[in-house]
């Protein structure tokens, strides 16, 4: 499961888990990305603090893991370099792209989008406020895809960074390691914040 993870929430690890149950996969492995080429145009956490929310979110799961493949990689991120790499990585494993209904319906504008769907099955999950759109679909290989429909939870990264800046909480939209992560870290504050690096 790629995603910026700025900071991770409820609504990655319910998807994650409803995957990995609906496939009865062995891992989901969170991916969180370096550079993201859609967000370029925003200031992104540094990866470091994105990274460790992320382990700290899924430490307590034995079937979620952590990737630093694409943190790791310099440029910006795309799929199909963190798929390439994975695959290379594992290459018995059975892949497994796990995204959300936003993200799949973009799925056209990624980068050599014809070779992800060699690499790995896509699994788009239900998100509140993002409709899968028809058109994009019948343009999707259908082999390839698989919708999954998660219990709603409308939570996502960009609220909950607004509701820090605003000194809204955010308990128990993100794990508790994570709302005293980024407290401690100020992160999300209108002051600065550190940078781990
Ligand atoms: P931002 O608001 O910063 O874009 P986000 O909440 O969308 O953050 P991302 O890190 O961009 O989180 O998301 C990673 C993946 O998780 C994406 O494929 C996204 O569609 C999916 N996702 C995020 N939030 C949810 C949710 N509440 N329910 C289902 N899928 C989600
Ligand atoms: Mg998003």
């Amino acid at each position: 499961m790629g995603g910026t993870f700025d900071p991770i929430h409820h609504g990655h690890l319910v998807a994650a888990s409803e995957v990995q149950s609906w496939f009865d996969l062995d891992e989901v492995v969170f991916v969180p990305t370096g550079r993201p080429w859609q967000k370029a145009d925003r200031e992104v956490s540094p990866a470091e603090h994105r990274y460790l929310m992320t382990v700290i979110a899924t430490a307590a799961n034995p079937r979620f893991e952590v990737s630093r493949v694409d943190i790791d990689r310099d440029g910006l991120t795309y799929t199909i370099d963190t798929l390439r790499e994975l695959a290379a990585a594992m290459p018995d494993a059975d892949l497994y792209f796990i995204t959300g209904a936003d993200a799949m319906a973009a799925i056209l504008t990624w980068r050599d989008h014809d070779e992800l769907f060699e690499l790995a099955h896509f699994v788009g999950c239900t998100r509140p406020g993002h409709e899968m759109d028809e058109q994009t679909l019948a343009g999707l290989p259908a082999e390839r895809i698989t919708l999954v429909e998660i219990p709603a939870l409308a939570i996502s990264s960009t609220d909950c960074r607004g509701r820090v800046a605003s000194g809204e909480p955010v308990w128990y939209l993100v794990p508790d390691g994570v709302v005293q992560y980024i407290a401690k870290h100020r992160l999300y504050s209108a002051s600065d914040s550190e940078d781990p690096s």
